[in-house]
């Protein structure tokens, strides 16, 4: 009991010098509402007869208020060598597309042609961009790519039946799972084949009555390897358009660079589903798009309308600070571009002796550390089980969840892989240009 007395009341709190000083900086409604939870938490605390605690009870809503006007989300240096990193915002922009969203942040030609004053088409760039890019009649482009499966089916597919191989209902992280979108929009799901292998005559068979579509779906996140057979695109298109049903082909990543880099033989690209005769694609914009989240559609003019002119269209829409980012995104693979100017590509491209020769530029900086060669990850979604060749420093250090968290929570943030007991820095998800703020960083981690 004394101990809750020994708290004082909210009023006193709010009396006090730094509190007083606080409200001046947060105004008075959000420092008291700071007092009451830290105080509230304090009973709690009694309660529980946790022991005494070390920290100040004024430190404490200085923290919380701080805590809570900060904005977020906050930058971070990405070591975990894990280029598309869904829980650090996949993919990070170019600074050309960091511009463009400025640029568009205020008043914009969204909606509005400026040659002639009168009301354009939200996105008419972008989606030309990505006929360029694919080879598609007409494109579309929504919030994500998750909205792209939905709107299709949703437009194309409700009350009818979708056909899609048993290997490839796949669940994505985030909890996208394509049998529960199916089931959202309406679609009536019918599995076909088996979870190893599929055939042609599998597909014949359930055409036989009438579908709205077959669904070809990339299993992005997962191999399966050994006893296995798909059908080729263009014979199911083949197939599915003498049953008049349409081919719809959802790529995950699509893979726009003309090169890629080792491993990705296998990864689709949309301009080869476009040819085979797929009627819509889809994939994300921030994969190896390397863009902001968006859902590219792209394919036959008259779908893309119909999509276009559905009333989910509206709600699955682009914001236009996304859409002039991926402008510029598109911009950069349209000039052949994309390995000089999108973070993504010149993290997959980099030379793995450059990296040996940064990592050993790091360990001279700090005096610490081992250099060693690492095997860095495309992630999100993309090519499971490849690795790219990279270099890391491994540190050590006394009490190292303490120091990851240090480092995770300074001033530059500073994300590693936590192996073996050691905290890994990996190179390859490092710009060279973010080089000297991370060694900063380790410093301030080291030292504190
Ligand atoms: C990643 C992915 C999605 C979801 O895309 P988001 O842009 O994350 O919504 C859908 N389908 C496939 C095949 C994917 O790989």
């Amino acid at each position: 009991m004394n101990e809750y007395r020994q708290l004082p009341a909210v009023d006193q709190l709010l009396s006090d010098l730094v509190i007083q000083a606080a409200i001046q900086q947060y105004g008075y409604g959000l420092t008291r509402e700071a007092c009451r939870d830290v105080l509230a938490a304090r009973r709690a605390a009694i309660t529980a007869q946790g022991g005494p605690r070390d920290t100040s009870i004024t430190g404490e809503v200085l923290e919380l208020l701080l805590s809570w006007t900060r904005t977020s989300p906050r930058a971070v240096i990405n070591a975990t060598g894990v280029i598309l990193h869904t829980n650090l915002g996949r993919a990070p922009l170019s600074a050309a597309a960091v511009a463009a969203a400025g640029a568009a942040a205020g008043y914009c030609d969204l909606e509005l042609d400026l040659e002639t004053g009168s009301r354009g088409r939200r996105g008419g760039t972008c989606e030309h961009q990505v006929c360029l890019l694919t080879g598609a009649e007409d494109a579309l482009i929504v919030n994500n790519n998750a909205a792209s499966v939905l709107l299709i089916l949703t437009a194309l597919a409700r009350r009818r039946r979708v056909i899609i191989s048993r290997s490839q209902l796949v669940e994505i992280g985030g909890g996208f799972r394509i049998p529960e979108v199916m089931n959202l929009s309406g679609a009536r799901l019918v599995e076909i084949g088996t979870t190893n292998k599929t055939h042609l005559k599998d597909y014949q068979e359930a055409l036989s009555e009438p579908a709205a579509l077959v669904l070809r779906v990339h299993p992005s996140n997962f191999r399966i390897e050994g006893f296995t057979a798909q059908v080729p695109l263009a014979d199911i298109v083949t197939m599915a358009h003498q049953a008049g049903a349409l081919v719809v082909d959802d790529l995950g990543s699509g893979l726009l660079s003309a090169r890629g880099a080792g491993g990705m033989e296998d990864e689709p690209r949309p301009r080869e589903s476009i040819d085979a005769g797929a009627d819509l694609i889809c994939f994300s914009g921030d994969k190896l798009v390397g863009g902001p989240q968006a859902g590219i559609i792209a394919g036959k003019k008259d779908l893309v309308e119909k999509l276009r002119r559905h009333p989910l269209a509206r709600a699955l829409r682009i914001d236009k600070i996304n859409l002039a980012a991926l402008s510029a995104t598109f911009s950069a693979h349209l000039r052949s571009a994309a390995d000089v100017e999108l973070p993504v590509w010149r993290m997959i491209s980099a030379k793995t002796d450059e990296l040996e020769s940064r990592v050993v530029a790091w360990q001279k900086a700090l005096g610490f550390g081992i250099i060693k060669p690492s095997q860095a990850t495309i992630g999100g979604g993309s090519l499971p089980g490849e690795t790219l060749s990279s270099w890391c420093l491994e540190v050590s250090q006394p009490n190292l969840s303490g120091f990851a968290r240090r480092l995770r929570n300074g001033r530059q943030s500073v994300v590693g892989r936590l192996e073996k007991g050691r905290l890994v820095l990996d190179a390859r998800s490092v710009l060279p240009e973010q080089d000297e703020e991370l060694i900063q960083a380790v410093r301030e981690a080291v030292a504190t």
